[in-house]
């Protein structure tokens, strides 16, 4: 079965934005019961209650899930609160265990997004089941491998499929646990446009602030829905406790979103009217760029007759600054203005090496 020949329709049966909430693992049956009862009494439409069952840790020692004992906990959340249910499988003996206590919807984590090997034995174990699966992003940026994941799956005939976008790990310290990019999740979205995408705001966060932020950029780039982690006694969690949120704050969250469509026909005249304009002024900035490579390529010629070093620091200095000066008396983001002219001159410098 071909990744793109898919339909992926089991994502229709559900309303926009397609919501999978509960803790970040089972600690007990009590605080699963707790959190469902919670979740269904805030009214909001949440359809797949969530629950690590084995939880990838990354340090030994710790709470690594509770087993198998946590799968009778989720069926008993489906007969009583009438949730689907979704948990993590690891390696063939999660699935033959998951897929024995019925759970509606399996994902395969980050950490085992990575590793080939792992995959092909989950996707092996899941031969031909009309389960839902949805694989996370792997841990560092690879889109190839993302999918790579995907193809091995519908290689062992599982169809139904979606992916969570959770962040990409970074050593670097920044506002994230696991930073987003978009720009990925677009790429996707354009090679892969049947398949469901979904956004883990909880693990890109590691905080509940930046949790509505997130889960609201997703939606605004066309994604389904989320997967948040919800906790009856977010405090008291067992782990990723700083990122789990209340099933009332969760309520709360839902409610605020605001939901795009990629439908235009309402505006369509005004719409086209400036995108008319943007392709316009997107032709001129190419003709500027081209006549720039010009005498760019003149200078480089010029250096070369001349045996003088194709980079020069004190112009670049001089361009930096001016390009600094002009994007901020014209209120843009200085930035940015400083991306685009970096690139500019790897590009300049390119060329004139090629003379
Ligand atoms: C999780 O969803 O609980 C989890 C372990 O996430 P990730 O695989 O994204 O780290
Ligand atoms: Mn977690």
């Amino acid at each position: 079965m071909k990744l793109q020949d898919l339909e992926n329709s089991w994502i229709h049966q559900f309303a926009k934005p397609f919501i999978i909430a509960g803790p970040c693992s089972a600690e007990s049956e009590a605080q699963m019961l707790e959190t469902a009862r919670g979740i269904r009494e805030s009214n909001a439409n949440v359809p797949v209650f969530r629950a690590g069952i084995w939880k990838p840790r990354t340090k030994p020692n710790g709470f690594e899930g509770v087993g198998v004992i946590g799968l009778g906990w989720l069926k008993k959340i489906k007969e009583e609160y009438g949730f689907l249910t979704a948990t993590e499988v690891a390696n063939a003996h999660h699935v033959a265990a998951a897929l024995e206590a019925n759970v509606d919807i399996l994902w395969i984590g980050a950490r085992s997004t990575v590793n080939p090997f792992t995959v092909q034995e989950i996707a092996e174990a899941l031969k031909g089941t009309d389960k839902v699966v949805l694989v996370k992003n792997p841990v560092n940026p690879d889109l190839a491998l993302w999918i790579g994941a995907l193809e091995r799956l519908a290689g062992q005939g599982v169809t139904n499929l979606g992916v969570i976008h959770r962040g990409f790990s970074t050593y670097q310290k920044t506002k994230y646990r696991n930073v987003p990019n978009w720009q990925i999740a677009l790429d996707f979205k354009n090679q892969l446009p049947n398949i469901p995408v979904i956004v883990d705001p909880s693990h890109i966060c590691g905080n509940r602030t930046g949790l509505a932020g997130v889960t609201q950029e997703a939606l605004n780039v066309g994604y389904d829905g989320a997967m948040i982690e919800t906790h009856c006694t977010p405090d008291e969690a067992w782990s990723d406790a700083a990122q789990q949120i209340t099933p009332q704050v969760l309520a709360e969250l839902i409610a605020n979103l605001e939901l795009r469509t990629s439908d235009i026909s309402a505006f369509d005249d005004e719409m086209g009217r400036h995108r008319t304009l943007i392709s316009d002024l997107d032709f001129q900035l190419i003709e500027l760029l081209s006549q720039r490579m010009k005498i760019s390529e003149r200078i480089g010629g010029l250096k070369k007759e001349n045996s003088i070093a194709i980079f020069q620091p004190q112009r670049w200095k001089v361009i930096t600054e001016y390009a600094q000066q002009k994007a901020d008396e014209s209120g843009m983001s200085v930035e940015f203005i400083e991306k685009v002219f970096k690139a500019i001159h790897e590009e300049s410098i390119e060329v004139q090496n090629s003379i």
